[in-house]
């Protein structure tokens, strides 16, 4: 148990570190804004510490003068008003600073965070909720926000007028500072332990379930069309209910521990007036304090509570934004799963042929190798269909040839260079993909299928899309190519979107090309123009096609059929066809129903 709590602690130490790392350097990026900010703020709190002084500079004048001399009395008045004018013009500057610090910072912590979420494998991606790591990347920069605000203008004024108010006094009065000392001290030890230990755990479990509530309102929101299938509103209600219940006592429970919190500070403040008054005034009786150190201290007093008032909430803030700051890192510290050597060159490609050498390569999360071993030689310019069961590893084959993956044992060359070697930006620029479930920005037509060669001009953008027949339903729509697509392409049907594939992957026009069929069926026109249009794409490229309906890959120049990771047949659609009993023509003779083991006949 006590080992448990001493790893949370060093962890929770270590997090701290590590947050302070970041957010220095973040502060640092614009150092002139960043110690201008410090350097105004501490002259202001200074200034704000001097006030009460000056106010009893007044009472004194006032008290000891007379009223045919005003000139003492409003010499200490201009001083009065002088210092509060310069305090809030300081304090605004202060504002204005940490505005432009801020941004600049945020602005760097999204860009540098989200280029490097970018940059991680396809196996993050695959493992990682989307929603949730776009979350991290929000709060982490709102965040930091919060925390350089909650320095700047709680916990860093409250320390400067804390330990400034105690050493004034306790060079002037020794015991007037050390009741001070003390009484502050008390106070900040109660509030921030029972912040920390006692209101935050309940504030974090409300949270957690405040977010429960929210996740599933989403999910029952968007599977709104499965609820009324099943007529289940009744159900998702009482779902509903029964994780609103349990946030609502969590709820309470954490609103109360901050009232009592409350109390508990509002008596603490209390004995804090009474021992500094009570103080003050004992030194009165003894002659060593004028009406106008009384007068000061009044106001010194109302100035600590003001500024230890919201002590609590600021160190519960620094503890939530460190934790989302945390997450952040996390990216941040991340190394790339898959990254470029440092003497990665540029792939070249003057023909594009593949090979596969002894290649093993296993899943991080699958307890044995896809491929073990595996060789294959496909020439340049080779039309090549992938067939097999599901789960057989075809998707898993052209994964690799991207280097979505890094392979175990062996090599994969294009070209006789070894892609582990060469930039992937390179690599990716000379593999085509068409994707089974391509996926569309919410951007106009045009922009989706100009994303495979940006600078595309419009001539282009249309002959890639007459050629992949998308210039027959883009005609039809008001907008014509500047309609946007809805999100992930939603407004456009299946056969379209992959239509606009086609249409980017005509226009990148890569030396290799992939092209996974869509698995959805499609209509009968829609087939016949993408089978038209992915025809015309694979001319003159090394072409590799998953096949799902078997009789896309009879026209291709060789067939390989994949079982559980191994290559079991190999050859071309007539070949295959005529053995006995073959991998490939069971898969054909289930695939067309008996029709075609009668036709065989
Ligand atoms: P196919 O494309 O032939 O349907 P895949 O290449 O997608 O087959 O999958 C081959 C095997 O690898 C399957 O058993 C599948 O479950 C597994 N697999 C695929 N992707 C992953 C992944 N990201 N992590 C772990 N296992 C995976």
């Amino acid at each position: 148990m006590s080992q448990t709590k001493d790893k949370t602690r060093q962890g929770t130490g270590a997090k701290f570190g590590r947050v302070a790392r970041f957010v220095i350097h973040y502060w640092l990026i614009a150092p002139g804004l960043f110690f201008s900010l410090l350097s105004v703020r501490i002259v202001s709190t200074l200034i704000d510490v001097s006030v009460p002084v000056a106010a009893g500079w007044l009472v004194d004048a006032v008290a000891s003068g007379k009223a045919e001399d005003p000139a003492p009395a409003i010499r200490a008045l201009i001083i009065f008003l002088t210092l509060g004018v310069v305090f809030h013009i300081l304090r605004q500057s202060v504002t204005f600073i940490a505005n432009r610090l801020s941004a600049r910072a945020i602005t760097a912590i999204g860009r540098d965070a989200f280029a490097k979420v970018q940059r991680f494998s396809s196996d993050w991606h695959a493992n990682s909720f989307a929603g949730a790591t776009v979350r991290k990347i929000t709060r982490g920069m709102t965040s930091f926000d919060t925390f350089t605000d909650t320095l700047a203008f709680g916990l860093v004024p409250a320390f400067i007028v804390v330990t400034g108010v105690t050493m004034m006094f306790a060079w002037r009065w020794p015991l007037l500072g050390l009741v001070t000392g003390l009484s502050v001290l008390t106070f900040i030890v109660v509030v921030v332990t029972l912040s920390v230990v006692w209101i935050r755990p309940a504030n974090v479990a409300a949270r957690e379930w405040d977010s429960k509530m929210a996740g599933v309102l989403a999910d029952s929101i968007t599977g709104n069309a499965a609820v009324k299938s099943f007529a289940a509103e009744e159900r998702e209600d009482r779902h509903f209910a029964e994780v609103a219940q349990g946030w609502h006592w969590r709820a309470v429970r954490s609103w109360d521990r901050s009232a009592v919190s409350g109390l508990v500070q509002a008596v603490l403040l209390l004995v804090l007036q009474l021992g500094m008054l009570g103080t003050g005034l004992w030194l009165w009786t003894q002659g060593r304090a004028t009406p106008g150190d009384i007068a000061s201290l009044i106001a010194t007093q109302f100035l600590i509570t003001g500024y230890l008032r919201d002590i609590a909430q600021h160190v519960r803030s620094v503890q939530r934004t460190v934790n989302d700051m945390d997450d952040v890192l996390e990216f941040r510290n991340a190394q790339l799963q898959v990254a470029d050597q440092t003497d990665a060159k540029p792939l070249q490609v003057a023909h594009g042929a593949i090979e596969f050498e002894r290649v093993t390569f296993r899943y991080k999360s699958a307890s044995a190798s896809l491929y073990e071993d595996f060789s294959l030689q496909i020439p340049a310019g080779q039309k090549v269909g992938l067939v097999g069961t599901s789960g057989a590893g075809k998707s898993t084959f052209v994964k690799l040839i991207q280097r979505l993956y890094d392979v175990y044992h062996g090599r994969i060359l294009i070209d006789g260079q070894d892609i582990a070697h060469v930039t992937q930006a390179s690599l990716r620029n000379a593999v085509g993909l068409v994707p089974q479930e391509p996926v569309l920005f919410h951007r106009s037509i045009a922009e989706n299928i100009a994303y495979g060669r940006p600078g595309a001009s419009e001539d282009e953008i249309i002959e890639a899309a007459r050629l992949a027949h998308v210039d027959e339903f883009v005609r039809g729509l008001p907008k014509g190519y500047a309609t946007l697509v809805g999100e992930r392409g939603v407004k456009l049907s299946g056969g379209e979107r992959q239509r606009v594939a086609i249409a980017r992957a005509i226009l990148a026009a890569t030396p290799i090309l992939i092209l996974d069929e869509a698995t959805s069926s499609l209509d009968s026109l829609s087939e016949t123009y993408i089978r038209e249009a992915m025809d015309r794409l694979a001319e003159g490229r090394t072409t590799l096609v998953i096949a799902h309906r078997l009789s896309t890959v009879q026209r291709l120049d060789r067939i390989l059929v994949f079982e559980r990771g191994q290559i079991v047949e190999d050859g071309t659609h007539k070949s295959l066809m005529a053995r006995e009993n073959g991998a490939y023509r069971r898969l054909v003779q289930t695939q067309s129903g008996g029709f075609l083991a009668e036709a065989a006949q």
